[in-house]
């Protein structure tokens, strides 16, 4: 990675400072991901400067937020829900050191392999856990106790809200990582994210650096807690998403 044109290109871009040690942390975690893909599915891209566009670089867009809060002693507390491979998760973890990150993510194996890239790459300050958003939200060390709930390709905006913003703090930021094609399910979804709290909601339209993939961001603010009540169980977030008609 240290020489890939691309990668560095697209950090400058982003305007995300980085060292030497970052770069070979991201290439191997690249290789552990190419190589543990072959016996189990963690990604559909691999080929190295797709993997740099469409995952490393589409993760750390998370800068567009989070720069302008940056400041000596903010040590902001993240969980990235559905984290899968680790995106955004892993790479926002390697680029921002100073951050404290929960990895959540409902299949046991893909938290077994993220444990592993922790110790290999010698992480601190990050958990990998195995479990639902939906159950875990519901705990008190859990609940309302992140400064933002990050979550990219795991389900439409208004199921997603449910899934994320109970984790968000007053004054905390649910980030959804969402592709260009994303105006009607962020519409849909403004009701759900009222209700479970966010009433200050911003789309940012982008490009991923260095390439023509447009994306959007939805960054919604919680303004207000979450009622007790949410989220439901028995797989409600997803078949009765909350202001949705069928
Ligand atoms: N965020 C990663 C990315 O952008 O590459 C992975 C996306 S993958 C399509 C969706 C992931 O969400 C899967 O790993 C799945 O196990 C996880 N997932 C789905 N529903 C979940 C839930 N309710 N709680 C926790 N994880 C969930």
């Amino acid at each position: 990675m240290k020489t890939d044109a691309r990668l560095l290109a697209g950090l400058s871009e982003l305007g995300i400072p980085y060292t030497e040690q970052m770069l070979e942390q991201l290439q191997t975690y690249y290789e552990m991901m190419v190589e543990k893909n072959k016996v189990m599915n963690l990604t559909a891209v691999t080929e190295k400067d797709e993997v740099i566009t469409k995952h490393f670089l589409d993760s750390l867009c998370f800068a567009k937020v989070y720069l302008p809060k940056r400041k000596e002693g903010f040590s902001p507390r993240i969980i990235d829900i559905g984290t899968g491979a680790g995106f955004p998760g892993i790479p926002l973890k390697i680029f921002f050191p100073e951050i404290q990150i929960v990895l959540l993510d409902s299949l046991q194996k893909r938290i077994n392999f993220l444990q592993d890239v922790v110790s290999k790459l010698d992480l601190e300050g990050i958990s990998c856990i195995h479990g639902r958003a939906e159950e875990l939200s519901g705990k008190a060390e859990y609940r309302e106790k992140f400064d933002y709930a990050v979550s990219r390709a795991v389900a439409r905006l208004a199921s997603l809200s449910e899934l994320c913003v109970p984790f968000v703090k007053e004054g905390g930021q649910f980030l959804a990582y969402k592709s260009e094609g994303a105006a009607e399910e962020i519409d849909e979804a403004g009701e759900a994210l009222s209700t479970l709290g966010c009433r200050k909601v911003e789309v940012l339209t982008y490009s991923i650096p260095q390439s023509d993939l447009p994306r959007k961001m939805v960054v919604a603010t919680k303004t207000h807690a979450t009622p007790a009540k949410y989220p439901r169980g028995g797989g409600k977030p997803m078949k009765q998403p909350i202001g949705v008609k069928k």
